[in-house]
């Protein structure tokens, strides 16, 4: 237990997808089993199973509840990314 209101992997993966093919940025969100803080996975759009490692840290923890944070991207503002 956790003061966050984190989710089971099964369902965080299906908010994700949902998010996504709305066309939001998802980071995966947890909290790391050494420091006991938040941390925010840096890749977007992906779900870990093997492990997250928080950098403050460098702990790597094995969540059973992650949460989310949700971005919209700004329209126009993307950059050119080839
Ligand atoms: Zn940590």
């Amino acid at each position: 237990m956790n003061k966050y209101n984190d989710l089971p992997q099964e369902e965080i993966v299906e908010m994700m997808n949902d998010m996504i093919s709305k066309g939001f940025t998802c980071y995966l969100k947890w909290v790391c089993e050494k420091c006991g803080k938040r941390a925010t996975c840096n890749t977007p759009n992906v779900f870990f199973t093997e492990g997250l490692i928080h950098e403050d840290c460098g702990h790597t923890s094995y969540p059973t509840k992650f949460g989310l944070m949700v971005m919209k991207m700004m329209k126009g503002k993307r950059e050119n990314a080839n």
